[in-house]
């Protein structure tokens, strides 16, 4: 038999393993008894200056046999199933992948971008002398766009067995246990590469196939049935199913759908710029002018206004992290935001964006590129504006606020370099005004974060897919071509990699039903 036992500890405590065992030791079932105890759930209550922990473990008697479940993924052999092709390695690629072998389905994976490791070097020279590999960056390659994240594993979603199951994957393929006890769990870009190569090693293993350098370059179709695809424009395959999950950057595959006569529709996203603060500064507000250290995570924060109609939050906010250049092409500047497993730079960042809809744009029910096209020019602009390298706009806090260029940039963690300008005059005005306002809101939401210590990176653009492909939601086909699963982020069915693999797993799913029927 096991107990769920919770209890409030101070963060110190919390680390204490003596005193974990004395308390629990208190409990009367536990009294003059062996016991065992691990880990259940955990989360930090920084409303007061008192801070808390809140602290669940599993406890077990010692001398009870407990059978623990030795692994969350299902092997079979699927060399010889039926195939299917899914386009595009990142977390929805993958997870459908593993999806596929468990039950039975042989994927075959065909990325446009390289294996982990060779991905590596493309991001050290887009770091360092501001080349972009438009196949290989921060976006393209093995793992999707979640290889050199925060890997933030939250999702909005309220089904609890997916993200189970979900969170069990990453667990059994390297990711740090603590994940399915932490409430808001994150595994770091050093320990995510990894993950996604155990992962691959794994489909592989089990008789599917992944390929790297492979690049979808048409998909053909039928009696709107999809027949098959063509690879970097020479080799033809057979498919009668195709889960495309590109992601929200594979503006190509967007054209290539709009060529082919496969309907896709504008979808709103959100368009701003990635705001960093020091570590400290945040731990000083959130933990009430105290520092994270061993015993206390660096702090985070979630911040969510409204300005004229629009709303304007914080972004996939990381603690302890870097800013990255995340252009998949030369001509534009995007920012994102990625930190490693311990969190320990001494920067904070995050996206502050304002939403942007279809309807901001005149003629948007006639061009599904609307807001595609707004989120390319405000790319451009930047790229344009700094000078036409990877460097990035940058502008103090206040001073953005006030109108003025900042004479002094504190820091900023962004390595391809920065340029100091007015982005008020870079952002379009839809944008700025609203985070102007929205920015002495959380001024006074969280004390201190209105500060010209605080510098501005813009922009912040890549934050959903700007264009939706349309499908059935009971099949997961498209609407009108049968066989073509759009899925996960670049579809519009996912923001983030807990959805996105989510979402890669229900296409199977989906794809097995229709198989059986
Ligand atoms: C720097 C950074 C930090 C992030 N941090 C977090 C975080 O902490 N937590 C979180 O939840 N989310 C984070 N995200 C977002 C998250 O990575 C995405 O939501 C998620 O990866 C989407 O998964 P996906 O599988 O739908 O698409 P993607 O991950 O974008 O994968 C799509 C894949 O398709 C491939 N592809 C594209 N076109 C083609 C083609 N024509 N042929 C073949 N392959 C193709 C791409 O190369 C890519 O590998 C971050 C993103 C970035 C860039």
């Amino acid at each position: 038999m096991s107990w769920i036992l919770n209890f409030q500890l101070s963060p110190e405590e919390a680390q204490n393993d003596a005193f974990i065992r004395k308390l629990i030791s208190n409990e009367q079932q536990f009294k003059n008894e062996i016991f065992d105890y691990k880990w259940h759930k955990k989360s930090i209550d920084a409303r007061s200056r008192n801070i808390k922990i809140n602290a669940s473990f599993l406890v077990t008697l010692k001398n009870e046999i407990v059978v623990e479940k030795k692994s969350f993924f299902e092997v079979q052999d699927v060399s010889k199933s039926e195939e299917f092709a899914i386009i595009g390695a990142g977390p929805a690629g993958l997870f459908a992948a593993l999806r596929a072998i468990e039950l039975g389905l042989k994927p075959i994976v065909f990325e446009r971008g390289k294996d982990v490791r060779s991905r590596r070097r493309d991001l050290a020279k887009l770091n360092k002398e501001s080349i972009v590999n438009p196949e290989s960056n921060y976006c393209f390659g093995e793992g999707g766009a979640g290889t050199y994240s925060d890997g933030k594993l939250y999702t909005r979603s309220k089904k609890r067995g997916d993200l189970l199951k979900t969170l069990e994957w990453f667990v059994e393929f390297g990711a740090d246990p603590m994940i399915l006890v932490d409430a808001h769990p994150h595994i770091g870009t050093n320990k995510l590469p990894h993950v996604i190569v155990a992962m691959r090693e794994k489909i592989i293993e089990c008789g599917g196939e992944v390929h790297f350098d492979s690049k979808l370059t048409d998909i053909f179709f039928e009696n709107n049935e999809i027949t098959g695809l063509e690879i970097n424009h020479s080799a033809h395959y057979n498919f009668k199913n195709i889960i495309l999950a590109t992601g929200h950057s594979a503006r190509d595959i967007f054209h290539l759908l709009n060529k082919k006569g496969i309907e896709i529709q504008a979808k709103g996203f959100a368009l701003g710029v990635r705001i960093e603060h020091t570590q400290d500064q945040i731990d000083k507000i959130q933990y009430h002018g105290r520092l994270s250290d061993d015993t206390l995570t660096p702090a985070s924060y979630a911040l969510v206004t409204q300005v004229e109609d629009k709303g304007v939050y914080s972004f996939c906010m990381c603690p302890g992290g870097i800013i990255a250049p995340c252009a998949t092409n030369q001509d534009e500047v995007v920012t994102n935001g990625w930190s490693p497993s311990k969190r320990n730079n001494p920067y904070a960042n995050s996206g502050i964006v304002v939403t942007i809809e279809p309807s901001d744009f005149p003629n948007y029910e006639k061009n599904p590129f609307v807001c595609l096209e707004f989120q390319q020019e405000v790319e451009r602009n930047c790229w344009e504006a700094a000078g036409k390298t990877q460097k990035v706009p940058v502008q103090c806090l206040q001073d953005f606020i006030d109108g003025k260029i900042s004479k002094e940039i504190p820091r900023s963690s962004y390595q391809p370099g920065f340029v100091s300008l007015d982005l008020n005059k870079i952002l379009p005005e839809i944008i700025s005004k609203r985070l102007k306002k929205a920015f002495l809101d959380f001024g006074k939401k969280m004390n201190g974060f209105l500060t010209n210590d605080a510098v501005l990176h813009a922009p912040e653009s890549r934050t959903s897919s700007p264009v939706q492909v349309p499908r059935n939601p009971e099949t997961f086909e498209h609407i009108r071509v049968k066989g073509l699963y759009p899925c996960a982020e670049g579809a519009g069915y996912a923001g983030g990699i807990i959805s996105a693999a989510i979402d890669g797993m229900k296409c199977v799913e989906a794809i097995i039903t229709k198989l059986a029927n």
